[in-house]
């Protein structure tokens, strides 16, 4: 396999003592109007700023949202992957996307609203806002990403990154195989439907699996999650994953990752990962979920970024 060569970014040229302003010029649902599961598409014009042109896809941007917390401390600072690629959104430097759900939460009968989220999801065009970064520094596309085939996993807002992705390998002419596995609740919770779609319909090389676990059931009548679609569309993903030059990137909730893992292992896919010592001689299928959770790691051809 080729070496994987990942770009020199420029970290934090904004800290959070030292913030750019930016202005939101995009705000809009990109799930279906209905879905529970509000997410928002939303983009920030960074001019004047020195933050142009420097957000890479899978970096990061931050937002300090107003306001103090309940010690009368300033909000501290959130972060939200780049979902435009690397040379802005619709190709403008100036442009940065980012892709937000609104967090909310009930405890013991008190509803609490994320902060910073729902600040971002309230904003109007022309309003402005502090923002930081870029931050990440691994979670990257290489820089000779032609060298390579790519398998994206993503839940909920894990998307984010891989719509950036997608837009740069494609539209500049990628020849390699990407597939996307993206998992949600229900049909209505996905994402940016459309552009996928279209993106599929347009380009051979790219495969959209969509795995909806609380409407679908499986043969056995179990869900379909993320992990499920490396036996369940096996004849997608085999192929891909079965290469030397496949790199694997995952994005979204805490702990999607373990079942990934263990399903890449029992189907032998172990070139992704690394396992630490007890594990070695122990075949896959009789792995104990604390033992993929504790034991299994990403090795250099995977690429994690779980929040
Ligand atoms: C590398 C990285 C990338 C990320 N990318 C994205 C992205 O692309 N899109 C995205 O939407 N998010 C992303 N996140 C998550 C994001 O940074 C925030 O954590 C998220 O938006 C929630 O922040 P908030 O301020 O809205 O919620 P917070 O105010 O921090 O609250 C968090 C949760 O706790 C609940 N809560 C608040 N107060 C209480 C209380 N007293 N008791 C019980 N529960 C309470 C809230 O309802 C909420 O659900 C990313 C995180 C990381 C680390």
């Amino acid at each position: 396999m080729a070496e994987i060569i990942l770009p020199e970014v420029e970290l934090n040229i904004n800290s959070p003592k030292d913030p750019a302003e930016a202005t939101l010029v995009e705000n809009f649902v990109c799930t279906a109007e209905n879905s529970p599961n509000i997410i928002r598409h939303l983009t920030f014009d960074i001019s004047g700023t020195d933050l142009v042109g420097k957000f890479r896809v899978g970096q990061s941007i931050g937002v300090l949202a107003p306001g103090e917390d309940h010690r009368g401390k300033p909000h501290k600072l959130r972060l939200y992957s780049v979902s435009s690629p690397s040379n802005g959104e619709g190709g403008n430097s100036h442009l940065v996307s980012t892709t937000v759900k609104r967090a909310m939460d009930e405890v013991d009968g008190t509803f609490y609203m994320g902060v910073c989220s729902n600040y971002l999801c309230n904003l109007k065009v022309g309003d402005k806002l502090k923002v930081t970064g870029p931050s990440g520094r691994r979670y990257l596309l290489p820089e000779n990403s032609e060298d390579f085939n790519y398998v994206f996993f993503a839940t909920g807002t894990g998307i984010a990154p891989f719509r950036g992705m997608i837009i740069e390998l494609l539209e500049s002419g990628f020849k390699g195989q990407v597939a996307l596995v993206f998992g949600c609740p229900y049909r209505t919770d996905v994402i940016y439907p459309k552009f996928f779609t279209e993106m599929a319909e347009k380009y051979d090389n790219f495969h959209y699996i969509k795995m909806i676990s609380r409407e679908d059931r499986r043969a056995d009548g179990s869900k379909y999650y993320v992990q499920t679609a490396i036996e369940d569309r096996a004849e997608t993903l085999d192929p891909i994953l079965s290469q030397d030059n496949t790199l694997i990137y995952l994005c979204g909730m805490k702990g999607m990752e373990t079942g990934i893992y263990h399903n890449l292992a029992k189907k032998g896919f172990m070139d992704y990962l690394l396992l630490k010592d007890g594990l070695e001689d122990k075949a896959p299928a009789d792995w104990s979920w604390e033992e993929a959770k504790n034991l299994v790691k990403p090795s250099s051809r995977t690429f994690e970024e779980v929040y």
